[in-house]
């Protein structure tokens, strides 16, 4: 730390994001990516763009905007665009959180909100989740909170219902509850029809996961008009510009070919359930799990030293030094021969240790 850095961040700890090696060439099951390359129509439209490099990209993201709403049948001023959502949840925390607004969220769950809500100075809760891991919806009801829920939840992948979200939403009418998707679209049901009903829900939804553009960062978020209008305050305040062009091309791109996403998502399924059934045959216990990866333990072989053991193996994923989870790893679900990579390295450990 220089000796000029402010001393209101003198003790944040950043967020910590899962290894991203270039130098050796890793089966990367560690960062819930697709397996797949993005949409041919999305690559196109990128290289296309690239040829307007020298032009600022379109700070209202108009044409987008269009897509997503046409999508997900809203309006166009219910859509905000961001690089990445990790954006939008960061503008949800300036907008929607002070010390009269403290945020609340699990105690297991992204570990960015705890980071944002500290880089803003804002008094927070860690709601802890029951011990099977499930949101525990009554934790929530009535708190008088801005209450950030991952649905599904990240690392378990466990879901709440949206009645159980509309509870949520009904008791706690004068605070913003924000609901991140950013795996929704792998079996899990949308709270996004829920903003006609209620003006505090804002859904956030990120391009990085089913439509294969992690690289690209690109997020949005779904409200009432006058929460949209708020954010789009803090991002004009921030970064206007901040989906840059190629991006955006490759987002209408992708947008224009549902077909190619939802057959992906539908792989990621079956690859899901197919790879759940190996794991339990060998012993392993997991959360059932509705987003694109497996939060799995073994009962004989600790966390860390599988972790440790599959790199070793050329294959990465995600454990958390974390209390009550450090027996787990979050395995991102991949392609049908990644899936037979893991499997296969994953018996020669146990046969090892047991
Ligand atoms: N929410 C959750 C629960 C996540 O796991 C992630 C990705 N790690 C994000 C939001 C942010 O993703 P992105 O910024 O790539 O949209």
């Amino acid at each position: 730390m220089s000796r000029f850095f402010s001393e209101k961040f003198a003790s944040l700890i950043p967020y910590t994001p899962g290894e991203q090696p270039r130098e050796r060439k890793f089966i990367k099951l560690n960062t819930n990516e697709s397996p797949f390359s993005p949409s041919p129509k999305a690559i196109r439209s990128a290289a296309e763009a690239a040829g307007r490099l020298q032009l600022y990209s379109d700070p209202t993201c108009k044409v987008l905007a269009e897509k997503v709403a046409e999508r997900y049948d809203i309006s166009p001023d219910e859509v905000i665009l961001t690089n990445g959502s990790d954006e939008v949840l960061n503008f949800a925390f300036m907008a929607y959180c002070d010390k009269d607004h403290p945020a609340a969220f699990a105690d297991i769950t992204y570990g960015f909100y705890k980071v944002f809500a500290q880089l803003h100075n804002i008094p927070y809760t860690e709601v802890p989740l029951r011990a099977d891991f499930s949101v525990g919806v009554e934790d929530y009801i009535g708190i008088h909170k801005t209450i950030f829920i991952a649905n599904p939840n990240a690392p378990t992948g466990k879901t709440i219902s949206p009645g159980d979200v509309e509870r949520i939403l009904q008791s706690n009418p004068d605070n913003v509850v924000i609901i991140d998707e950013a795996y929704v679209d792998f079996g899990a049901e949308s709270c996004v029809p829920l903003i006609k009903k209620y003006d505090n829900l804002l859904v956030t939804q990120t391009f990085s996961k089913s439509r294969s553009m992690a690289g690209a960062r690109l997020g949005f978020g779904i409200g009432c008009a006058k929460l949209i209008a708020d954010l789009h305050t803090i991002r004009y305040s921030t970064n206007p510009y901040n989906v840059n062009s190629m991006t955006m091309a490759a987002g209408i791109g992708v947008m224009e070919d549902e077909a190619y996403t939802r057959k992906n998502c539908q792989t990621v399924c079956e690859n899901r359930a197919f790879t759940a059934a190996e794991l339990k045959k060998m012993g392993f216990e997991m959360t059932d799990s509705m987003a694109n990866f497996i939060f799995a333990r073994h009962p004989a072989v600790g966390g860390g030293v599988l972790y440790t053991k599959l790199k070793e193996r050329g294959i990465l994923v995600r454990h958390f030094e974390k209390p009550r989870i450090e027996d787990y790893n979050r395995i991102t679900v991949g392609t049908r021969d990644e899936m037979n990579a893991l499997l296969g390295a994953v018996r020669q450990i146990l046969e090892e240790n047991l």
